[in-house]
């Protein structure tokens, strides 16, 4: 910035170097009085009374957003090391809060230092080798693990998109003058009442790397459990374990498209509160077991029920931990 300053100042001599110091000291004070200026206007007052209750509802989800975090499993237990290592590495916090990093933070990935051959095949074939180095044994339990954390990771990821295209919808309502979301989001949030989400899912990443002798160069691949790889991994452990052979194993497996099967069925309406998606877009649903996989409940249509999130929330309230 200095130096088409100075070489202007030289060139087009003092006029336009302090006309441009001007301009430069000037445009913040600018930019104030426009914002000032939206903001105390009626428009914008009254479009924030009528996106208020949408922003306390808003406020609400955000709310249950940082329930499932802090109460959801999202981590499978692994060693680098290749050994056998028990499946629950996740911290358990009973109580939590709003505190931006504790909703952001994400777990630090596995890593498996290993040959140039070794990360260019898990590239190609993820699960296979996700398995084989990171000791995800097909075995039951194992199975209902990743079924577990599946179903935490699927329910955060569809609250974290529901938030956000709730604040999506606000601005729309609003529909605020370019500058304000690129200058003053933050004021702008405050003042129509939303608290942000800085909510992430924190997805369990796990990492084949490789270095060079001389550590010079070197290569990695990121294997990330999202809905999509934790339903590969799921159907692959069935698979392996004959279990999707059985008749309760073919009918007791949950997947995104399950889940989605589900909320069809029931018409995307809450069976409970008989609230809908047509009558509510921004309905966040889940689908329920109706007896918990806790106490031996299976995957299947007729123990799946879709719930909106205020009756799932009141449910899993009363539900003895
Ligand atoms: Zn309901």
């Amino acid at each position: 910035m200095a130096v088409p300053i100075v070489f202007l100042g030289i060139a087009g001599g003092f006029g336009v170097f302090i006309g441009l110091a001007l301009v430069l000291i000037a445009n913040p004070i600018i930019w104030k009085v426009r914002k000032d200026g939206y903001f105390n206007s009626e428009q914008f007052q009254a479009l924030r009374t009528d996106v208020a209750s949408v922003a306390a509802e808003h406020n609400d989800v955000v709310n249950y957003v940082a329930e499932i975090r802090a109460q959801g499993s999202f981590e499978l237990g692994a060693s680098s090391t290749g050994q056998y290592a028990h499946l629950a590495t996740f911290e358990n916090t009973s109580s939590w809060n709003n505190r931006r990093d504790r909703n952001v933070a994400e777990y630090a990935p596995h890593v498996h230092n290993a040959s140039l051959q070794v990360v260019r095949n898990a590239s190609m074939d993820p699960i296979k080798y996700l398995m084989k180095y990171f000791s995800i044994k097909a075995d039951k339990e194992t199975l209902t693990d990743v079924q577990h954390v599946a179903d935490d990771v699927s329910r955060l990821e569809e609250a974290v998109r529901n938030v956000q295209g709730r604040e999506t919808e606000i601005v729309a309502r609003i529909n605020p003058p370019t500058f304000i979301l690129k200058r003053y989001a933050d004021e702008f949030w405050n003042l129509v009442g939303v608290h942000l989400s800085p909510i992430t899912v924190p997805y369990p990443s796990y990492k084949f790397q490789y270095i060079s002798a001389g550590g010079n160069s070197g290569q990695a691949v990121d294997i990330r459990l999202d809905t999509s790889t934790l339903d590969a991994l799921s159907e692959t452990l069935a698979q392996k374990i004959h279990w999707a052979k059985s008749a309760a194993g073919q009918r007791a497996l949950m997947t995104a498209r399950l889940r989605s099967w589900i909320k069809d069925r029931d018409n995307h309406r809450c069976v409970q509160c008989e609230i809908s998606v047509a009558a509510e877009p921004h309905l966040l649903l889940e689908v329920d077991h109706l007896v918990p996989v806790s106490k031996g409940g299976l995957s299947t249509p007729d123990n799946l029920q879709t719930l909106c999130w205020r009756c799932n929330r009141t449910k899993g309230a009363k539900m003895p931990a």
